[in-house]
């Protein structure tokens, strides 16, 4: 069959704006479809943070008129080239020339339900306004979520549509005031379309009237449709039936791949691995750490409840006292950052601290640690586990989402098998026994080695996912009804 054409809307894309890993997915999975034949124009809000010269961005035409009972909006066109594949950047400098994406300092826009909506409007007009024809639409989070509604409601679009949710816990709800904005009619403000206990719910639109619907794994996709893990619309994705999936997510190894980095003082790989020892060595300096025989566990990221953060400080202070180093970096709730300054101050020498986002820091992480711990509350995807499989810091993860797909436990007596630890009651507790039980087998060499090579061996670039989400589009044009 021919290959379908794909319109990819996204509200954020590396290298243009970034405010978390939706960026990395939409910068990263056309460039790996279009490689795979796939014809895929991408659609992003030219914002007011993006710098239009560094990213190539070139104007492209007057453009169009979104119209809505209310009012109306014009939106002009840009165009950049991400690899071969077009990305249209929509220019509406009263919407989106901001000093931010959805907000500044912690506090959203007041109209983001407005320039979303409008920008998901925007999408389709520019599809039909250049001619495109796409045969998927496909959207992602609640930024986009307006879409497949759109395409049922106030177009009468012949395309499917694929909505993909990176995080659940983010559903673009507004108040009921809000509504007009959207352009739809009142009679989709109804419990089983958008409103949700008295508000309006863009992802649940989305969910309800997209052809598809996926996530980035697949135990997260199994986990959505539980009580405890579908954040109030596991009632709307478990109706989904087999139209819900999960395809997990890759990284690009042009960024992480310890054998090129330019972040890091030596470069290593699976069959070279001595410039590991001085990435370990830079570490340790840097993080003020004291010489010790005991391996040197690490973790980056959001130090946020979502991340595990409650039960990693309890069992961080049982491994300090043990005497086992360890490296944090990453910034987030208040009270977690001054839990672990106070752990900083008990363990000079041991904790090393940076509360900051540093890019060069987290590559020299993965690179100079032994083990990366990851243990998540629920993690739709998650990123650092692939990175740490691929820089050899063996990865100690609870077993959820995307960390339960990625990761393959380590069983005694068979190196071969596994890439990581996992442990799956969220406890202080479990986490310090799957730590102890790396640290044992840190003591064998050769199973470590294996361990190790296993992880830092594994496929996790983008192809294997761009093949799924090409196979779930031709399944979307190949199958016969429309929802809902
Ligand atoms: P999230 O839920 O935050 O998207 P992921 O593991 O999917 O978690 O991706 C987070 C990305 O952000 C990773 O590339 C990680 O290295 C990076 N990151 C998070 N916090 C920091 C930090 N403080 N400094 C540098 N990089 C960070």
């Amino acid at each position: 069959m021919a290959e379908p054409r794909v319109l990819f809307c996204a509200s954020e894309m590396t290298p243009f704006a970034k405010t978390g890993g939706l960026a990395d997915v939409a910068g990263a999975l056309p460039p790996a479809l279009k490689r795979i034949g796939v014809d895929v124009h991408c659609v992003l809000p030219l914002y007011g943070v993006i710098d239009r010269n560094a990213c190539g961005i070139a104007p492209a035409g007057k453009g169009f008129t979104v119209k809505l009972d209310i009012g109306q909006e014009n939106f002009t066109l840009h165009r950049a080239d991400r690899e071969g594949v077009p990305v249209h950047l929509l220019e509406c400098d009263h919407l989106f020339d901001r000093g931010g994406l959805y907000g500044e300092k912690s506090c959203d826009y007041p109209d983001n339900c407005r320039r979303f909506a409008l920008f998901s409007l925007a999408c389709l007009e520019l599809a039909d306004y250049l001619g495109l024809d796409p045969d998927i639409v496909h959207v992602h989070d609640w930024q986009t979520a307006l879409i497949p509604v759109y395409m049922r409601t106030r177009r009468r679009s012949r395309a499917r549509s694929l909505l993909t949710i990176h995080n659940l816990a983010f559903q673009g709800i507004f108040p009921p005031g809000e509504y007009h904005w959207t352009g739809l009619d009142w009679s989709l403000f109804d419990w089983q379309k958008l409103e949700y206990y008295g508000k309006v719910n863009f992802l649940k639109g989305g969910i309800v009237y997209a052809d598809a619907v996926s996530t980035v794994s697949p135990a997260y996709a199994r986990e959505i449709r539980r009580t405890e893990s579908g954040c109030g619309l596991e009632g709307v994705l478990v109706e989904k039936g087999d139209r819900l999936c999960g395809i997990l997510n890759g990284i690009d190894p042009r960024d992480w791949d310890p054998a090129t980095d330019v972040h890091l003082p030596a470069r290593f790989s699976a069959g070279d691995l001595a410039g590991k020892q001085a990435c370990r060595a830079l570490l340790m300096k840097e993080a003020g750490l004291a010489p010790t025989p005991h391996p040197l566990l690490g973790t980056v990221g959001r130090l946020t409840e979502q991340k595990g953060l409650d039960i990693l400080l309890p069992a961080l202070a049982t491994l300090l006292g043990e005497g086992c180093p360890f490296v944090i970096l990453g910034t987030g709730d208040a009270a977690y950052e001054a839990e672990l300054r106070k752990l900083a101050r008990l363990f000079p020498g041991r904790l090393g601290l940076f509360l900051a986002f540093d890019n060069r820091l987290a590559h020299l992480i993965e690179a100079g640690c032994d083990m990366f711990v990851m243990p998540s509350r629920f993690e739709p995807c998650g990123l650092n586990q692939f990175y740490s499989m691929r820089y050899g810091a063996v990865p100690i993860v609870r077993a959820t989402g995307g960390l339960a797909d990625s990761v393959a436990p380590w069983t005694p007596g068979d190196p071969r098998a596994g890439t990581g630890f996992a442990f799956s009651e969220y406890t202080p507790a479990a986490l310090l026994a799957a730590c102890r039980e790396a640290i044992a087998v840190f003591a064998d060499k050769d199973a470590w080695l294996a361990l190790m090579r296993n992880g830092m061996q594994q496929d996790v670039g983008w192809s294997r996912s761009a093949e799924n989400y090409r196979a779930l589009y031709r399944s979307l044009v190949e199958s016969g009804e429309l929802m809902p």
